[in-house]
């Protein structure tokens, strides 16, 4: 496989931009290949190589790569201006689509990615309840702002704390409880009554697809409930891609707060907060929490997102998908039972991981354990045989509507093949 180009535009951007990438996920030994472009469930590198992608952007291309009809909704929006610094049509109608399908949604407010609103969230949290404690996972990855970047999934090295330059007064109030065990969670709003709430992804999507036991998530709303901190759950993976009800409507739970990204920009930069009225009324202008943005509510990404969201919403669609994703599901732990290999593949709707030398994984700790080397190895035979995966073995592969059988024959042989060279 010739990756000339790649190598050279890769040694390029590693002299211009640190490490190379515009995001630290993307990086990967020895160099990450350069994409020219994306169609459905395929993407093509600068030397010309084919790959099936399983990588899918790290989630919002539910419908795949230039999808037709969200190119259309696009190239009609672009022709008529592209941000307008006021309200938008596209904007009223995607407002209007979510909160009628999110069951939290009462109000929702827009903001550019996925990062924004979680910091929207966490703020709005706190001057709601006038208290100061967020709770987070371990493991749980919220997007890059300080509150929220203290053992925060894929980005951090062996779960620690993830970056230099947060000052230690930014995350004294940030307290870290175990996915999966609703007990650690409530002995801790026993003992600390300045919690304003948790912030959490209610499908783990960080440290790989974790899903919750039967009943975490009810015991997770009736606890907060009972002592008077907000649940806020961060759907910026899970957001229309568990369900059109996204991953609350999925599991009949309700939080206060959600925030989502990417499907909602069908591609294009999006992120938004939303929940019950009257916590969403106290956002700024008609209260005194801010929140603001020049691009936020982007009439582009708006409309690529709606044209998104109305595909996966005609009958049957997530139905498929699912389907199609737990068939490649099954034969993929088939072939790893067979190969002996120790592992697992865990998964749920259209998003599955695979994790070597691990049995289960409940929880953030647990996902530590797994085999990177292993992983790195498969990554590495499947790119080279014609898969894109995500680099790091605490990422998602995520399907898409526009994976054909094709690709899943593909993904598949490509998987037995590396489990049949294992030594
Ligand atoms: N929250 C979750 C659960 C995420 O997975 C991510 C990004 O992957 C974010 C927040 C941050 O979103 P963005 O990258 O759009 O800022």
């Amino acid at each position: 496989m010739r990756l000339s180009n790649s190598e050279s535009e890769a040694g390029q951007l590693r002299r211009i931009t640190p490490g190379g990438v515009s995001s630290p996920v993307r990086a990967f030994k020895p160099f990450p290949l350069v994409i020219d472009s994306g169609q459905g469930c395929r993407i093509t590198d600068i030397d010309g190589n084919d790959y099936v992608d399983l990588c899918m952007a790290y989630g919002p291309l539910i419908v795949g790569h230039s999808c037709p009809r969200v190119a259309k909704a696009v190239r009609d929006q672009t022709k008529k201006g592209s941000v307008f610094g006021a309200p938008s049509h596209p904007e009223t109608k995607l407002l209007e689509k979510i909160t009628s399908t999110v069951p939290s949604a009462e109000m929702c407010r827009m903001a550019v990615s996925g990062t924004e609103a979680t910091m929207h969230a966490v703020r709005l949290a706190r001057g709601y309840t006038k208290k100061n404690g967020i709770v987070k996972l371990n493991g749980g990855f919220h997007g890059a702002h300080n509150t929220v970047l203290v053992a925060a999934g894929s980005g951090s090295v062996n779960g620690t704390p993830s970056s230099l330059g947060v000052p230690e007064d930014d995350v004294r109030n940030t307290y870290l409880v175990e996915y999966n065990d609703a007990g650690m969670f409530e002995s801790l709003l026993d003992r600390n009554e300045d919690i304003a709430g948790i912030i959490m992804e209610p499908v783990m999507g960080n440290v790989g697809v974790v899903t919750p036991k039967k009943g975490y998530l009810a015991e997770m709303r009736k606890i907060t409930k009972e002592h008077g901190a907000l649940l806020i759950f961060d759907e910026v993976i899970t957001g229309f891609r568990l369900s059109a009800g996204s991953a609350q409507g999925r599991f009949g739970v309700t939080p206060d707060l959600t925030t989502m990204g990417k499907i909602i920009g069908g591609g294009y930069p999006a992120g938004a907060f939303m929940g019950k009225r009257e916590i969403m009324e106290m956002v700024a202008p008609n209260g005194p929490v801010y929140a603001a943005g020049t691009f936020a509510g982007n009439p582009v990404s708006a409309a690529a997102g709606l044209e998104t969201i109305d595909i996966m919403a005609e009958k049957g669609r997530y139905d498929s998908l699912e389907k199609k994703t737990q068939t490649l599901v099954a034969r993929m732990r088939d072939a790893l039972e067979d190969s002996g290999v120790r592992g697992c593949i865990q998964s749920i709707a259209s998003m599955f991981s695979i994790y070597f030398g691990v049995d289960e994984v409940t929880n953030g700790s647990d996902a530590q354990k797994a085999d990177r080397d292993m992983f790195a190895e498969m990554f590495d035979y499947m790119l080279h045989h014609g898969v894109y995966l995500p680099p790091g073995p605490m990422e998602v592969e995520f399907m898409s509507a526009a994976h054909d059988e094709e690709a899943c024959e593909k993904i598949a042989k490509t998987f037995e093949g590396f489990l049949k060279q294992v030594k």
